[in-house]
């Protein structure tokens, strides 16, 4: 009788208005990762929807692809590649970007940014005509080798790295590696990256973001080359990307009983399959965290001079630190219990009572 009481009225607003911005406040502790084909995925990380090298229809023969009916799906807003916020392209392969479907996307979810390499927006002005129409939404990133650039779109952070594309034909090829942060959750998606020069970016020190998922292609993914994404990523989760049908299977043969070389490690076999990944908010990947000194990095100066790598914002930490959230809800709620028993006493919710519900917000807000 008392709880009915005490959930009538304006106490039943009050409490709805206390639950949901508990959950607002305090996010979601996951990131869903839908797999597309090779290094494509659809990645959620609180209501962002981000597609990185998903749209693409080729794999040299090689590597997996996007079905057709995903590849429907893909370019026309349709579940779930609906309200997609970025696209994200690593380089210019087939077996991660195909033009027409990026810029079919594009004209779909007219609120989608693209960021991506020069050579990929080359590729996009061959059609003029939907170029000129996307290009507003279009961020190009050119960073110079072994370096990396930051971009905030909307709530949502990318470093964009500049890393050797693997063999001595794609040396020219500007591969990208993305650094990705949400509400201070984190993921790093290798695009087509070389773990063979790592000495050269070293000083991109991703391994103290304390980065929840990494994505690592191939060469990364070998069992024998584990001691790479270790030193360099050290991420929480680690799933395997870019291998053929065979070599995906036989990866989780290969890893298998040797825990310490892969943190949390996955592979997704079936394509449009989805996980849900764990993740921490008890950090904050900033514009800063990834600094690499533009002159570090070339074959005389290896990029191994000490970076600011966790010069953060320590105010965005904070500010994202769940206990902030729980001392401000308390201030919210204690007011309101105070007044609850006078409430009750009443016998009556429709009673006025001085300094009521929506008066006790707005103080304990302009003072949180
Ligand atoms: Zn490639």
């Amino acid at each position: 009788m008392i709880l009915q009481q005490w959930l009538s009225g304006r106490a039943k607003l009050v409490f709805i208005f206390i639950l949901i911005n508990s959950r607002i406040l305090s996010g979601n502790d996951s990131i869903s990762v839908t797999y597309i084909a090779n290094c494509g995925f659809l990645i959620e990380i609180d209501g962002q929807k981000i597609i990185v090298d998903g749209l693409f229809k080729l794999g040299h023969n090689h590597y997996p692809t996007p079905d057709t009916s995903t590849q429907k799906l893909l370019v026309s807003n349709k579940y779930p590649f609906d309200n997609i916020n970025l696209i994200l392209v690593s380089h210019a392969h087939e077996d991660h970007f195909d033009s027409e479907m990026v810029m079919n996307c594009m004209m779909n979810n007219p609120s989608a940014r693209l960021l991506c390499p020069a050579q990929v927006i080359d590729s996009l002005k061959k059609n003029r005509n939907v170029y000129n129409n996307i290009r507003s939404r279009i961020i190009g990133c050119n960073p110079d080798i072994y370096t990396s650039m930051y971009f905030q779109i909307g709530n949502t952070g990318v470093h964009a790295c500049r890393l050797p594309h693997p063999g001595e034909k794609y040396r020219e090829t500007q591969n990208l590696a993305f650094l990705i942060s949400v509400n201070g959750k984190a993921v790093f998606h290798t695009g087509d990256t070389d773990p063979f020069q790592l000495e050269k970016y070293s000083g991109i020190r991703l391994s103290e973001l304390k980065i929840d998922i990494a994505f690592l292609n191939e060469d990364f993914a070998k069992a024998e080359n584990a001691h790479f994404a270790g030193e360099f990523i050290s991420a929480t989760h680690n799933i395997a990307m870019h291998l053929p049908d065979p070599a995906a299977i036989s990866w989780l043969d290969s890893i298998k009983d040797k825990p310490y070389l892969f943190s949390n490690p996955y592979i997704f076999l079936n394509k449009m399959e989805k996980k849900v990944f764990n993740a921490s908010q008890e950090k904050a990947v900033t514009e800063q965290a990834v600094y690499v000194d533009s002159n570090t990095g070339d074959d005389n100066n290896p990029g191994t001079k000490e970076a600011p790598v966790f010069s953060i914002n320590k105010a965005a930490e904070i500010i994202r630190n769940r206990y902030l959230w729980i001392i401000c809800m308390l201030s919210l709620v204690l007011p309101v219990m105070k007044w609850v028993p006078k409430y009750l006493n009443t016998g009556s919710h429709k009673t006025h009572i001085p300094g009521s519900v929506n008066s006790a917000f707005s103080d304990s807000r302009q003072n949180s």
